[in-house]
């Protein structure tokens, strides 16, 4: 069996060439028009430390006013992350895209800086529980709100030197329930040089901890991608200012000593970050949050009660929690194998008792049949040989 082809696959279909028009070649246009009616969803969470610039960003990537920052700032006795998502509607050529910013003020900004992760997780986790709650009432995927995080934006402070424990921590949770593209911010304080470095620092520092970010730790054979890859992680500048370069007028951020421009490629990696996410991989990460992270969430939701609620507990328990369901299905695989063979083996051995009695009974035929012809061989003998010795008598006669 070939081991590329899945048991559940079919053979290759024919290819054939039609006599006529059908008008099948219309299916992607009715699939186009259908998207442009259905406002597509993009839930997108931005994490990291206060001051880093993600409303700045997130204005900047859409080029709107998306927030106002200033509201935003987060009282510095803050008890607890807030979670705040905030819903705007976006078109652009007749396709609605209906965007939600979940920002987290206050995230790193305790001493305690491992437990804002639990409020962030707790949200993630909430999301995929309603709408599995939504998926077992709803009888359409598309009639379902879906406030499942698509992706989660995790700004990396421009220090240069090697990732923090807290971000190590942060990373390595999130990215095992959501989307992660990680990035360092506020690129406009370091020289290429430093860039250069503090990202293969980064690069390492996240193969060392086995975090899985996107799109690299995903398989996807979306065009272009290969080249954008070549930029992660990504270095951002935020600004949503105009400032004069030449005889244009672009977004950047002005300094007595010059200006640095958001769109220009030797400044940051704005343009490969917002290609990435707008122009490539929208639809894939939908698709993967959905078919990967939310039938993770899910796979555990249905394994048992006890699975554990929060993922701060995530790297032991939820490892051991892990391992104990991969043992279990192994069990259970190998017990199922088993029955399978001693359920085989009975029926060849029934088998060939079956075949055994009809060889028995065939055999008993045959004897009686080889008996009955020796005896009729015999007779015509004897009647043979009466009937020369007639012969015989008559012509002595
Ligand atoms: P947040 O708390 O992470 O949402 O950060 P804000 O977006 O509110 O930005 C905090 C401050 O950093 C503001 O004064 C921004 O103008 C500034 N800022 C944002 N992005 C950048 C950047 O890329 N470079 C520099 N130098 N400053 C930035």
């Amino acid at each position: 069996r070939n081991p590329d082809l899945g048991p559940w696959k079919t053979a290759p279909a024919r290819q054939m060439t039609l006599n006529r028009e059908f008008g099948m070649d219309a299916l992607p246009r009715q699939l186009y028009n259908k998207a442009k009616k259905t406002p597509f969803p993009l839930n997108i969470m931005v994490v990291g430390e206060t001051g880093l610039g993600k409303s700045t960003f997130m204005n900047t990537l859409f080029q709107a006013d998306l927030k106002d920052t200033t509201e935003l700032k987060v009282p510095q006795d803050t008890k607890t992350v807030e979670i705040t998502p905030v819903s705007y509607e976006l078109e652009e050529d007749g396709v609605t895209l209906k965007l939600c910013v979940v920002d987290t003020p206050g995230f790193g900004d305790r001493v305690n800086r491992a437990a804002d992760l639990e409020p962030i997780l707790a949200y993630i986790d909430a999301q995929y529980n309603a709408y599995h709650e939504a998926e077992k009432s709803k009888a359409f995927r598309a009639a379902i709100c879906d406030t499942r995080i698509h992706v989660c934006i995790y700004f990396l402070a421009p220090t240069g030197h090697r990732l923090k424990e807290l971000d190590i921590a942060a990373l390595r949770v999130l990215s095992s329930k959501v989307n992660v593209i990680p990035v360092i911010a506020k690129a406009d304080g370091l020289t290429a040089q430093e860039k250069a470095t503090f990202k293969k620092a980064i690069s390492e520092d996240l193969e060392i901890n086995e975090i899985t970010t996107y799109p690299t730790s995903f398989e996807n054979d979306i065009e272009g991608l290969e080249e954008l890859k070549q930029h992660i992680p990504f270095t951002v500048i935020g600004s949503t200012d105009l400032v004069q370069v030449k005889d244009k007028m672009v977004r950047g951020r002005e300094y007595r000593w010059g200006s640095v421009e958001v769109e220009n490629p030797l400044h940051c990696d704005f343009i490969y970050l917002r290609e990435l996410l707008m122009a490539h991989c929208l639809h894939d990460l939908v698709q993967l949050t959905h078919h990967h992270h939310y039938h993770t969430h899910r796979s555990g939701l249905l394994c048992g009660p006890d699975r554990p609620a929060s993922l701060l507990i995530c790297d032991e328990e939820y490892d051991t929690f892990m391992e104990d369901a991969k043992t279990n299905v192994f069990q259970d695989m190998t017990s199922r194998e088993e029955a399978m063979r001693q359920q085989f083996v009975q029926r060849v051995r029934d088998t060939e008792q079956t075949l055994k009695k009809r060889e028995e009974a065939l055999q008993q035929k045959r004897e009686v049949l080889m008996k009955e012809l020796e005896d009729q061989r015999r007779q015509i003998e004897i009647a043979e040989r009466e009937f020369q010795s007639m012969q015989l008598q008559t012509s002595v006669r």
